[in-house]
């Protein structure tokens, strides 16, 4: 028997795959120190075969990174390609890191884009858009191109390149209360922009540094913990598919070698975090468990999904949000009427989530949290439990369907 939860995580996703010969844990939650306790009690397990991170959100990752500093164990941590592009970078220490990026602003402190004129930036998601032509450059042809597998440095059987090794074994904690100081002709320029510049620019710089430590923590987790690490390129023009294995990526590869980055670091980070980078995986079906979509905070723009979709469980993507609207017809369309597909939303208390298209654009729904309506009678957070019977997906007796107010 099969099993599938979505664990009743205050924010984000969690979600849970018992194969029967393989476990997987795709994403964490909001709460770091949540998870663990949380993850225990809800499966009933001490360990999992693959934990994957789909993209570095604070509501996806932070778990993930509880998971990895817990006694929880697991075999493999699937982590986004981006990561490792700036994997030396972010081993650093944290002053190195930041002139990085202040070498990459200009001297009034404003961000310079990849076509060398200033930004203002408001988010590293919002950046990482603005400049969405100029990364087209980074994605391989819709032929499926591997030119990016033939050169660079190989990976360990573990993961890591050889050269990463003495940093992740000697790199010291990030000490990031109450600022940054360190001996620098930049330091005037890190002071301008922490006390005195906009607060766009502020933010961006304190976000920046946030989603590199996420990064660097998993990292040097993982690495701590004897992990194997695989990484995955998000490069939706794939072709996804395939039945071998537990999990399959559906929009991106595995790398096997690290290339030296084109772009700053800036860019690299702030894609980390834009969630239409999100990596999405497909546990194929066996006979006896239809398939499962994990679908993040993706919108499945320009893919092309796996077969076998009927009868499956899909993720809502990114909890539900409208902004992600037009994934629900690409399910539908892989999916013959789309009516036989299960759709699991994990979300935290938010007015504006679900959309209508979540709503209006599915049959079958769970939520581990469903909107209120006027009155405040809603029910409380509740662990999705599906099980295979039959050859299908079953809800759990205790598991109640989406109720969502309109
Ligand atoms: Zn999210
Ligand atoms: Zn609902």
């Amino acid at each position: 028997m099969a099993k599938f939860i979505a664990l009743p995580v205050g924010q984000g996703d969690a979600f849970y795959l018992d194969r029967g010969n393989s476990t997987i844990l795709v994403d964490g939650g909001k709460s770091r120190s949540a998870l663990p306790d949380m993850f225990r009690r809800v499966t009933g397990k001490h360990s999992v075969d693959i934990l994957v991170c789909t993209h570095n959100d604070a509501d996806h990752v932070n778990g993930v990174l509880g998971f990895l500093e817990s006694e929880l164990g697991c075999e493999e941590l699937w982590l986004p390609g981006r990561w490792l592009a700036v994997l030396p970078d972010v081993l650093a220490p944290l002053h190195t890191f930041a002139e990085k990026v202040l070498s990459e602003m200009g001297h009034d402190g404003i961000l310079l884009g990849p076509d060398a004129r200033p930004v203002d930036p408001i988010s590293l998601e919002e950046y990482a858009a603005r400049y969405e032509d100029l990364y087209r450059d980074y994605e391989p042809g819709a032929d499926g191109d591997m030119e990016r597998n033939h050169n660079g440095i190989e990976l360990g059987n573990d993961g890591w390149p050889t050269s990463a090794i003495n940093d992740l074994e000697t790199a010291q904690p990030w000490d990031m209360a109450g600022g940054i100081v360190w001996p620098s002709n930049n330091l005037w320029q890190w002071i301008d922009i922490v006390y005195d510049s906009p607060t766009t620019a502020r933010n961006l710089m304190v976000s920046l540094i946030d989603a590199a430590s996420r990064i660097r923590e998993a990292a040097i987790l993982a690495f701590h913990k004897g992990v194997t690490v695989r990484w995955f390129e998000h490069c939706p023009s794939l072709p996804s598919g395939g039945t071998a294995g537990v999990l399959i990526p559906a929009n991106a590869q595995q790398l096997l070698r690290m290339r030296y980055r084109k772009g700053s670091v800036v860019e690299y980070i702030s894609l980390s975090v834009a969630n239409r980078e999100s990596l999405v995986f497909w546990a194929p079906p066996t006979d006896r468990m239809p398939g499962v979509l994990f679908n993040a905070d993706s919108d499945l723009a320009k893919m092309s999904l796996p077969t076998g979709l009927e009868n499956s469980l899909a993720t809502a993507p990114h909890h539900g949000s409208e902004s992600n609207a037009h994934a629900y017809d690409v399910v539908k369309n892989a999916s013959g009427d789309g009516k036989s597909v299960t759709w699991i939303r994990s979300d935290g208390r938010f007015l504006k989530r679900p959309g209508d298209a979540y709503l209006t654009k599915t049959t079958k729904r769970f939520c581990t949290l469903c909107r209120p309506g006027k009155s405040p009678s809603s029910k409380p957070k509740q662990a999705v439990r599906l099980f295979t019977r039959k050859g299908k997906w079953a809800r759990h007796e205790e598991c109640h369907p989406c109720a969502c107010a309109p």
